[in-house]
């Protein structure tokens, strides 16, 4: 079973670098051929530009930071610690 996975990975990796050979040495006898192709037309389109207006960043101030002191409570309520009364009969 091993040897059966290292030959069919050998086998796709030949398949691939021989595609790759024939498909960047492979030519046309014709123009009309040429411009058929699907990897001739990939190989000599131009490479797509930018084309955005305004692709400078636009810095602005949205807003000013303000600082405020904070001031905390040194001695809490007693009703915020949760203390609460004795139960009451219904
Ligand atoms: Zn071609």
């Amino acid at each position: 079973m091993r040897s059966f996975l290292r030959w069919s990975a050998w086998l796709c990796l030949s398949l691939m670098l021989w595609t790759v050979a024939v498909e960047s040495t492979h030519n046309h006898p014709t123009q009309t051929e040429a411009s058929s192709c699907s990897i001739c037309v990939a190989a000599h389109s131009t490479s797509p530009t930018v084309s955005c207006a305004s692709c400078t960043p636009v810095f602005t101030t949205i807003g000013l930071l303000r600082e405020e002191d904070a001031v905390a409570k040194a001695h809490p309520d007693l009703f915020d610690l949760g203390i609460r009364g004795p139960p009451a009969e219904l």
